[in-house]
C-alpha cells in the first residue's frame, strides 16, 4: 500500500498555485488546502472590526483578538471565518491590499501554521501557500516551487477578477498589489518566500495548463512512488 504523503506549493501570488493543488488533490483524492485563504481570512477580521484603518493594521489589537478567529473549510473547500463562509469576500483588492500586512506579523503566522500542521500531519493533503515547504512541512515528499513573470500573473489574475464582478479593477493596479505583494513576501522578518533547497520548480509563464498537470503528474509519480 501507498503512503498518503505531503505535497507542499509554493510560490509567487497569482501564479496558478491554486489551480496546481486542486487538480492534483482531484487526481489523487488528498486534500486541498489553500493556506492563502486563511491570512485572506484573517486579513478580513481584522478589516471588519476596526484593526485595518485607512492601510494600517494595529497589530497589538489583532494579536490580542487572534484566539477569537476561528478558522477551518467547508466540504467544497470554502474557507469558513467563525462559521460563516466568507469565500465570496476575501477575494476582493481591499483584502488582497492589506493581506501580506497582515501575514506579515509573527504571532498571525504562528497562529495560523499550528493550524496548517495540525490538518496536514498524516499526509494526504496538497497545500499551497508561500512557507509550506520551508516551515510548514520542511520533510514534505514533494515540494513544489511555481513562478511566472509579474505581467503574466497579473493578465490573469484582472481577467479572472473582472469575470468574478469585479469591474472597477484595473490592469494596473493589479500589477502593482502583485509586485508590492511579491516584494513584501521575499522580504519580510518571518517565513520568507524563498524556494526549498529541495523543491521542484515550475516557471509557467509559457506553457499550457495541460503542460503543467503532466509535469505536476510526472512529479507527484516521481516522488509519491519512493513511499511504501
Ligand atoms: O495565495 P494568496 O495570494 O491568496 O495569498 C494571499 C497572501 O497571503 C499572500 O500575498 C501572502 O502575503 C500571504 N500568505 C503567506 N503565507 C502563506 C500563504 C499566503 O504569507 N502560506
Amino acid at each position: 500500500m501507498t503512503r498518503k504523503i505531503k505535497v507542499a506549493i509554493d510560490g509567487y501570488s497569482s501564479c496558478g498555485k491554486s489551480s496546481m493543488a486542486k487538480y492534483l488533490a482531484k487526481q489523487t483524492g488528498y486534500v486541498y488546502v489553500d493556506t492563502g485563504a486563511m491570512y485572506r481570512a484573517v486579513t478580513l477580521y481584522a478589516l471588519r472590526y476596526g484593526y485595518i484603518a485607512d492601510g494600517v493594521v494595529s497589530e497589538q489589537a489583532l494579536v490580542a483578538n487572534l484566539d477569537k478567529i476561528n478558522i477551518a473549510f467547508s466540504d467544497e473547500g470554502h474557507v469558513l471565518l467563525n462559521g460563516e463562509d466568507v469565500e465570496p469576500y476575501i477575494r476582493s483588492m481591499e483584502v488582497s491590499d492589506n493581506v501580506y500586512k497582515v501575514s506579515s506579523i509573527a504571532e498571525v503566522r504562528e497562529h495560523l501554521v499550528a493550524m496548517q500542521r495540525e490538518i496536514g500531519k498524516n499526509g494526504g493533503v496538497v497545500m499551497d501557500g508561500r512557507d509550506i515547504g520551508t516551515v510548514v512541512f520542511p520533510d514534505a515528499e514533494l515540494k513544489v516551487f511555481v513562478s511566472a513573470s509579474a505581467e503574466k500573473r497579473a493578465e490573469r489574475r484582472y481577467k479572472e477578477l473582472i469575470e468574478k464582478g469585479y469591474a472597477d479593477t484595473s490592469y494596473d493596479a493589479v500589477l502593482k498589489n502583485i509586485k508590492d505583494r511579491d516584494y513584501s513576501d521575499v522580504h519580510r522578518k518571518t517565513s520568507p518566500l524563498r524556494k526549498a533547497d529541495d523543491a521542484e520548480s515550475i516557471d509557467n509563464s509559457d506553457i499550457s495548463i495541460e503542460e503543467q498537470n503532466k509535469l505536476l503528474m510526472d512529479l507527484f509519480n516521481k516522488h509519491a512512488g519512493f513511499q511504501c
